[in-house]
């Protein structure tokens, strides 16, 4: 079943076509990737989803529901969130108060409370690191108050941008594995990746995206078989970063 839809979703910057006729359809409960080269639309397309940046066409369905005129906080409300490139933390603010920002729609003090445990629990340098400020911490710790952050509302679908971006090989093995534990939670993940080669091997299914257009989809399995995909995303320099062997531990961690 599929969870959240767009359909020959097109959106401009001034003169500049960032998504032409994007039509994607992210199954619940999955992994799915976005691979692209650098500007081909990928950050865009989730910001799109969560209400960021406005279409000039096509709606975005989340559940069934059209939800193109929902504001912001509104797909949040729903359960739509978004961890966006380059952490963006409150510097200034503590690890805890990050957290607390990430549900500042949640009402009920309590499930907030059990929600920071659990957590804490599959995060514990960031529990370790709760009363530090967010500026003091490495970029994987951020990287994973990011993630923790955006946890904390109890999303039904999780987009991560660029997550893995300038973390060290074995930071990149972490973040792999709390994929699978997000999804083992039963939370929809939209992963957008640089790293085309992790992202195959984490994700089930994925979408290519080139200059804004949707040039190749299909089983995870098979985009890392393809001639196209091996040829223009596998082969290049940095992209050999993690064998087959490291990312299924992540897998298996995360499935535990
Ligand atoms: P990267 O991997 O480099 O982050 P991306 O695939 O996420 O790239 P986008 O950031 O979505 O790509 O950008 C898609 C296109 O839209 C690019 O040509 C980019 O220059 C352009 N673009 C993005 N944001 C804006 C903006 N606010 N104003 C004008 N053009 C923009």
């Amino acid at each position: 079943m599929s969870l959240l839809e767009t359909s020959k979703l097109c959106v401009d910057y001034g003169g500049v076509h960032a998504l032409r006729d994007v039509t994607v359809s992210i199954p619940d409960k999955q992994v799915v990737a976005i691979i692209g080269a650098n500007g081909a639309g990928k950050s865009t397309l989730l910001k799109t989803i969560a209400g960021l940046v406005r279409q000039s066409a096509g709606p975005v369905r989340f559940g069934g529901e059209d939800i193109s005129d929902l504001r912001p906080h509104e797909r949040l409300d729903r359960g739509i969130v978004l961890c966006p490139e380059g952490r963006r933390l409150f510097p200034e603010l503590t690890v805890y108060e990050n957290i607390r920002m990430g549900a500042y729609l949640m009402r009920d003090s309590r499930r907030f409370r059990d929600r920071l445990d659990f957590l804490y629990a599959i995060f514990p340098r960031v529990a370790e690191r709760a009363r530090q400020v967010a500026s003091s911490l490495s970029g994987g710790e951020q990287q994973m108050v990011a993630i923790a952050r955006a946890l904390i509302s109890q999303p039904r679908i999780l987009m991560l941008d660029e997550p893995t971006l300038g973390l060290a090989p074995k930071l990149i093995l972490e973040v792999a594995g709390l994929v699978q534990k997000i999804r083992a939670e039963g939370i929809t993940v939209v992963l957008v990746e640089q790293n085309a080669k992790l992202a195959l091997r984490i994700a089930d299914y994925a979408f290519v995206l080139e200059t804004g257009a949707v040039t190749l989809q299909g089983p995870s399995a098979e985009l890392l078989a393809n001639d196209r995909v091996q040829h223009a995303y596998l082969g290049g320099e940095g992209m050999g970063l993690l064998d087959v062997a490291d990312v299924r531990v992540g897998r298996d961690e995360g499935q535990a």
